[in-house]
């Protein structure tokens, strides 16, 4: 193979050479630029160095491996968000990924991930996911840049021109919730997630930010899924009365109720014909889901939370979810993703591919690939890119009416701006997450149980 390479090389060089003698015929370039097309994907590119670039440039800690090759240019970027324990996944990458890759060829994809993943042994956990799919990212980077075409027609091409997306509305009150969704629906959103806050309590996607408090045995955080699903419910009434039946309403549970809950919330809220009922189960209790089935018709999304591919396996096989919300880069990037997104088809699930702000805009251009590629794409949960995200990611993809739309550049399309994006280290995130070390912290019941989040 290597003697095939340099013959490559020498070919390559020559054909360079000669464009640079500026002394060829129109009819010579013509060939010239023909033969380099024919090779543009030769010879087998080498993977020269692993590194991670860090930054939280909107204050959220992202993780993105950037991995170079010996030819002069070819490098591709992927993404390896892991926001609440980052710091770790940038060791796993420079400590155990890097020394493993360097001097291998950069274009066997699904045969470095699964070098990469059986390499430790133990393996498929989000640390280390988190830092194959940095890797898996990048070679898919490369690939669309050595073909000179987006990853999106490396999957097979456009099954849709664009990513149809929900956006976030919440508020303390349902006024603002629905005022919140009325912003969406002008801009041309079609789906939108509605989340309430309780009075005095801490929830999920909207705080409840008020001066009632709650009578608890601690001083931090409260939550009590009661309270919280008498009021969604009542939100889901206002959304229909004030929004209307057109728009797509979406709803995002956190797993924050008891499985029986879960159940009885899920069958509760099949009047309000939702577009999906997002994770009323937590992952551990996820035998409950052929009871939720059973009872109602509710569609359910499922799979933020997803390590091992035996949740999953379960939940499609069985038919028991409808969309599968998997956050790319924790399930190892792009190739165990198109997997599962075909395994999806087969069985009619749906994709919804993770999106929030810890998404890193490589992340999201991972997900839009996906999105336009595969047949069985159900929407795309959408965060807006900031002033400062997009300082850092030049080519992040572009958002109009609703839809998100691929940028059409070779790979994912980005370049990073590797200066600006050290001008956002880690611990200099505001909010909460700063003071947290960008984990979640603590939420409990009245009497001082922790909940999940
Ligand atoms: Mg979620």
């Amino acid at each position: 193979m290597e003697g095939t390479n340099q013959a490559r090389r020498s070919l390559l060089k020559t054909i360079t050479g000669g464009a640079f003698g500026g002394l060829l015929t129109q009819r010579e370039a013509a060939a010239q630029a023909q033969a380099a097309r024919a090779v543009r994907a030769t010879p087998t590119p080498i993977i020269k160095d692993v590194s991670v670039i860090a930054t939280a440039p909107a204050g959220l800690r992202l993780v993105v491996v950037k991995v170079t090759t010996d030819q002069d240019g070819l490098y591709g970027y992927g993404c390896g968000t892991f926001t609440q324990r980052a710091d770790l996944v940038v060791p796993a990458v420079e400590k155990y990924l890097k020394p493993f890759l360097v001097g291998k060829p950069a274009d066997r994809i699904d045969d470095t991930w699964q070098a990469c993943y059986n390499s430790s042994y133990w393996r498929n956990g989000p640390v280390l996911n988190n830092a194959i799919s940095g890797v898996d990212q990048a070679l898919w980077d490369i690939k669309g840049r050595q073909a000179g075409m987006p990853v999106y027609q490396l999957l097979g091409g456009k099954c849709r021109e664009a990513a149809d997306c929900y956006g976030h509305a919440s508020g303390n009150e349902i006024s603002e919730v629905i005022e919140s969704a009325k912003g969406y629906m002008a801009r041309g959103f079609r789906h939108v997630r509605v989340q309430i806050g309780v009075p005095g309590m801490e929830g999920y996607g909207a705080r409840g930010g008020s001066n009632v408090t709650v009578k608890a045995l601690h001083k931090g955080p409260v939550y009590e899924p009661a309270p919280y699903i008498r009021r969604a419910m009542k939100m889901f009434e206002e959304c229909r009365k004030q929004l209307g039946e057109e728009v797509e309403l979406l709803h995002d549970v956190h797993e924050r109720v008891t499985p029986i809950q879960g159940v009885q919330f899920t069958k509760d809220v099949e009047q309000f014909k939702l577009f999906f009922f997002e994770d009323p189960l937590s992952p551990e209790d996820i035998a409950y889901f052929r009871q939720i089935r059973q009872q109602c018709s509710t569609p359910i999304a499922m799979g933020e939370l997803f390590n091992s591919p035996h949740e999953w396996n379960t939940l499609i096989g069985e038919r028991l979810i409808d969309y599968i919300r998997i956050h790319v880069s924790q399930a190892g990037g792009l190739t165990p993703c198109r997997k599962i997104a075909a395994f999806g088809e087969i069985y009619g699930v749906r994709t919804a591919w993770h999106g929030p702000g810890d998404v890193s805009p490589i992340g999201h251009a991972a997900n839009v690939a996906l999105d336009l590629a595969c047949y069985n794409f159900g929407v795309q949960e959408y965060s807006p890119f900031g002033e400062t995200t997009q300082e850092v990611f030049k080519g992040c993809p572009v958002m109009k009416d609703g839809y998100l739309y691929a940028n059409e550049a070779p790979g994912w399309g980005i370049e990073i701006d590797e200066k600006a994006a050290k001008k956002y280290p880690f611990g200099n995130e505001r909010g909460g997450r700063g003071l947290l070390n960008g984990g979640w912290g603590e939420v409990r019941k009245r009497d001082g149980t922790v909940i999940k989040q």
